[in-house]
Formats: structure tokens, sequence, C-alpha cells
């Protein structure tokens, strides 16, 4: 696929199919084992997503941290679609050191069939406690979603050593501002692809899931190096914002994972990508196949998951 201008204003649309959302919290179509979350990448791919980020879970939902069920799913997902992976870290590790934490993700690198595309890096900490508004309290109180300098250096050096894109996400402008130092010294590439991550209410780590929220993110992007930027709104619904983003030139990551969409109904995944491809081509904006999606973020030729491809 070339490059070019066309492919460089389409638009990724990213599904975040279950984070660890449960189906008792609104959406029974939020999915568990990796038939399911395959299931949900094939329907989201057709619906126009170009990107599949998810969460290894167990069949009651619970958080499921084995390898082998992340490799599992990797390798179902990819002989079934081209649709690009993001597996997670998972924040619910972060008393683990850095290794343990990225190791799931290098183990699978090793497999052609079975590695992933891109690695999370959330760059700088954060407290994870949800906030329950109508008690007046927070549920816990000591959830912090951990990453230290040196966390973050081992991180960076160790996805780009296996060949995949670091998908950096930032809740506040300190991250950042962390993004544009990391990207000076040389442990970043360009283009960086930043994931602004809103969050709404029982969340309140991240800027608010409005205008004015991502605005502060946009005013702090590195003025003088290649970025691509995408949007999620952790806890709410990322709708309000989605016709501002596209026409930014923003990139937009959505799913049940991040809400359960009650004001939509009890829509799936692929419906709300299906939505979001929708808006996107009523405001002049065409969506980008995985391919367009690796010509764009600069991972042509470089990721051994696309060479394998
Ligand atoms: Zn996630």
């Amino acid at each position: 696929m070339a490059g070019g201008r066309n492919v460089l204003r389409k638009l990724i649309i990213e599904a975040r199919v279950n984070e660890f959302m449960l189906r008792s919290q609104g959406n029974p179509h939020v999915p568990y084992t990796p038939e399911e979350i395959t299931r949900d990448a094939v329907a989201c791919r057709d619906a126009g997503a170009a990107i599949l980020h998810f969460h290894a879970r167990k069949p009651d939902g619970a958080p499921e941290h084995d390898t082998k069920s992340y490799a599992e799913t990797v390798r179902r997902i990819r002989a079934a679609s081209d649709i690009l992976v993001h597996p997670t870290l998972g924040y619910v590790t972060l008393d683990e050191g850095p290794e343990r934490r990225l190791s799931h993700i290098l183990e699978m690198a090793k497999d052609p069939a079975g590695s992933p595309h891109f690695a999370p890096a959330d760059m700088g900490s954060v407290n994870v406690d949800r906030y329950n508004e109508q008690a007046r309290r927070f549920e816990t109180t000591n959830l912090i979603y951990k990453n230290s300098t040196e966390t973050l250096t081992y991180f960076t050096r160790e996805i780009r050593a296996a060949g995949l894109k670091p998908y950096l996400v930032s809740w506040t402008i300190g991250f950042t501002r962390y993004i544009d130092a990391f990207m000076t010294m040389g442990l970043i590439d360009e283009p960086a692809y930043i994931c602004f991550c809103l969050t709404d209410n029982t969340w309140l780590g991240g800027h608010p899931g409005t205008l004015r929220g991502l605005q502060a993110h946009l005013d702090f992007l590195p003025k003088d190096k290649a970025v691509e930027w995408t949007v999620v709104n952790f806890g709410g619904n990322l709708f309000a914002l989605a016709g501002a983003i596209i026409q930014l030139g923003g990139h937009i990551s959505i799913g049940l994972g991040d809400y359960a969409y009650p004001e939509l109904g009890q829509p799936t995944n692929a419906e709300l990508v299906r939505r979001i491809a929708t808006l996107a081509r009523e405001l002049g904006r065409e969506i980008a196949t995985p391919e367009e999606a690796k010509t764009i973020l600069g991972m042509e030729g470089k990721s051994r998951a696309g060479m394998a491809a």
C-alpha cells in the first residue's frame, strides 16, 4: 500500500472491546473468551475498525493474566482477520516488576503467527480508584497505575526491540510531555502514536471527556515532531466529541470496554464502530484499512507481525 496524502487523512478506528467491563454492568455484548473476542474482531473489522484492543478474560469475566490465553486469542484473531492487534499490559499487575508486566507481549512477539502489532505504554502514573458520586466516596483508595521513568525506559526499549509499535497512552498533559522527552531522547520513533485517555463519571484521573479536556492535550502536543493521536473516553460516551476529533485530524478508539452506552440501547462493539465510520464519511473522512493504518503509523517493514502477514 503506497503512502500519500489521501491515506494519511484517513481515520483509524480502534475497537476497545472489553477492558475489565462486566456484562452485569449494563451490556451483555462484552466479549470474554478468546472465541468471543475473535468474533468481535471480525465483526468490528467489517464495520470499519483497523485495530482491536483487548484484555484476556476468564469465562466468568474475571481478568486473565496467563500468557497462554493472550497468545491463543492473538493467534485466533490473526488467523481470522487482518485487523491490527493491541493487547493490554493490564494495570492489575501493577505491583509486579516491569519485566513481568511486559513478558506476555515479548513472548507472543516471538511467534510470527501470534505476534501482536502494538504494545501499550502509559507514559506516567495515575490514581485509578473509582469514585462513586452518589455515595460520595471512592470505592477503593490505593490503586495506583504506577509507571516509573525507569519502567517506561525499559518498556519503550523492549517494545522497539520486539518490532512492535508503542501505543503511548496519555492521561494528562504531564504524560504528553514525557512522550515529547522520550522522543527527544530517541526512545520513541516518529510518528508517535498517542492515545489521549479522557475519563468521565467514575474515573477522575484523566482530563474530562469534553472538547476543553481534549484541547488541553492538543495544546501540549510536541510541536516539532510527527505525531498521530487517538482519543478514548474511559467511563463515558465518546460520541459528543467524535465529530470534533474527526475534523481535527485525530483518530478514534471506542468500545464497550470503556462504557456500556445505555443511551444507544445495548449496542455491540461492531455497532459502535459502524456509527463512527458512518459519521466520519458524512464529515468527508474515509476509513483506514489495517494496511493503511500501518502506513499512517509508520509501521511498514518494521514489525515482525507485519512481515509475516
Ligand atoms: Zn485496555
